[in-house]
């Protein structure tokens, strides 16, 4: 979602006469857009904000001046206290009120001395009524924020406090901007939120839309060919949405459902609402819908209070799934959460121990599904080159990182390819060849 709001800030700073460059050396303005999930990632803004210093420093030696600001979650988290540890920064706004930045970085100018400004107040009014269309290229796998926020309250996360309450954006409003971003050259489109199938917006017939509508509007635009939507919660995964992976042509075989444990007393003291059965039983639905789904998961280890009996139904519950990726992190106390205060808190060597014995399964897993989709026929979504010359980097449907020996011009394209071999990360594939008359015969893939 920061990558989006990222390029949403660029649209809203371009009539004001900024463009994007690839370097803050030199910059006028350089805005760090955060995240506060962990400490580790909260903690990375201030190392960031000391190398940016320097930078600054050197343009000010040279009469030009940098504005610095520091945008997203940590930005609504810490407030003042980001001025307080580094007083080089001009402006500290949150994730919710970046349609103001003309204004912001307005008042910004000619303050030099008198210290940063600090906006991290919830508006009333919705930044999406007011953002300009998006004038940056999307690519061909473009992002699309339907749903912020979230009324979970998991008691180990920041989201409910940094994001703020749970806000879906009219339907209507998010087909007009798919249509742009088609329209701009964007193949796949990833719809985003929060708790992206608690999407609830008002639809144009009057009637509140799902995310199983909306998915069924986006299907019907043409020149769009996936739609993939992330991150969601098992609480929301209804019986519509299951439907839609069954139904919906463009929706791809993959989703990424976060279950952070496989016991139930732990899933209880983190508020997640659900038992890990419930979860196997969606997984059971999802699979029947759509047999060929892949999935991912999040987990989080070493939640206060968590045994190695508790750690052990975790292992349980992903050997059970099955998964084709997943993220794993050790507990993080974030100030403000409930678990934060909780006893029983993890010690940092037993974390890691779970945390390294949890990745060995899910690499495994994930290296037994890449292994599984040797000699298989897919779909690939060529977003880049890769390092070699001649090569180029997509995704399948399953998400996997796919390295095809393909010519430039198909760059940007969904390419049919065989894959040839499975590594741990990512598999290589080669295009399935047709006749001459085809776009690109091996020939042309060879030259
Ligand atoms: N809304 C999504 C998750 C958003 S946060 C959901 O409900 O699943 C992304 C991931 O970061 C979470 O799934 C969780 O695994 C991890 N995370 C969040 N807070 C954390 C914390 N305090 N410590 C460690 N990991 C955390
Ligand atoms: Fe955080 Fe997700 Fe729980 Fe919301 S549902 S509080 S975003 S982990």
């Amino acid at each position: 979602m920061n990558v989006y709001d990222s390029a949403r800030m660029a649209d809203v700073l371009a009539p004001l006469g900024y463009r994007p460059v690839q370097d803050p050396e030199g910059a006028d303005l350089v805005i760090l857009n955060t995240c506060h999930i962990r400490e580790k990632a909260a903690e990375k803004v201030y190392s960031e904000l000391g190398r940016i210093d320097r930078l600054k420093r050197a343009r000010r030696a040279e009469g030009a001046g940098m504005l610095l600001a520091v945008a997203g979650c940590v930005a609504q988290a810490e407030g003042e206290e980001i001025l307080r540890r580094a007083p080089q920064v001009d402006l500290v706004f949150g994730p919710q009120s970046y349609h103001r930045l003309p204004e912001l970085v307005a008042r910004c100018a000619g303050r030099e001395g008198a210290g940063g400004i600090v906006d991290t107040d919830f508006p009333v009014e919705s930044k999406f009524d007011f953002l300009p269309e998006e004038a940056a290229d999307p690519g061909p796998a473009a992002f699309l924020s339907v749903q912020e926020g979230c009324d979970k309250f998991c008691s180990f996360c920041v989201v409910p406090y940094t994001r703020g309450a749970e806000y879906s954006r009219p339907a209507a409003d998010v087909l007009a901007e798919a249509e742009r971003l088609v329209a701009a050259g964007a193949l796949e489109i990833t719809l985003l939120g929060q708790n992206v199938n608690a999407y609830h917006g008002a639809g144009p017939d009057g009637e509140g839309w799902g995310l199983a509508r909306l998915i069924r509007g986006l299907d019907d635009i043409e020149g769009l060919e996936r739609i993939r939507y992330t991150t969601s919660h098992p609480l929301d995964m209804d019986e519509a949405l299951i439907e839609a992976h069954r139904r919906e042509a463009k929706l791809m075989p993959y989703l990424h459902l976060p279950v952070q444990s496989g016991s139930d007393r732990i899933l209880a003291a983190m508020n997640r609402r659900h038992r890990a059965d419930d979860y196997r039983r969606i997984v059971e639905r999802l699979r029947a819908a759509r047999p060929d789904i892949a999935l991912s998961s999040d987990f989080i280890v070493g939640f206060p209070g968590e045994s190695d009996a508790d750690f052990a139904e975790t292992l349980r519950l992903a050997t059970d799934v099955g998964y084709a990726q997943a993220y794993s992190f050790k507990y993080s106390p974030r100030p403000g959460t409930p678990a934060a205060a909780l006893e029983g808190q993890v010690p940092e060597a037993v974390k890691a121990e779970r945390l390294a014995m949890l990745q060995e399964l899910l690499n495994a897993q994930q290296e037994a599904f890449n292994r599984a989709s040797v000699g298989r026929v897919m779909a690939v979504l060529l977003e880049r080159r890769g390092r070699r010359p001649g090569q180029l980097v997509g995704r399948s449907p399953y998400m996997q990182a796919v390295h095809v020996a393909a010519p430039d011009d198909l760059l940007g394209g969904v390419v049919e390819v065989t894959v040839t071999e499975a590594h741990p990360n990512s598999v290589r594939a080669a295009p399935v060849t047709a006749g001459p008359e085809t776009a690109w015969s091996e020939e042309r893939v060879c030259a």
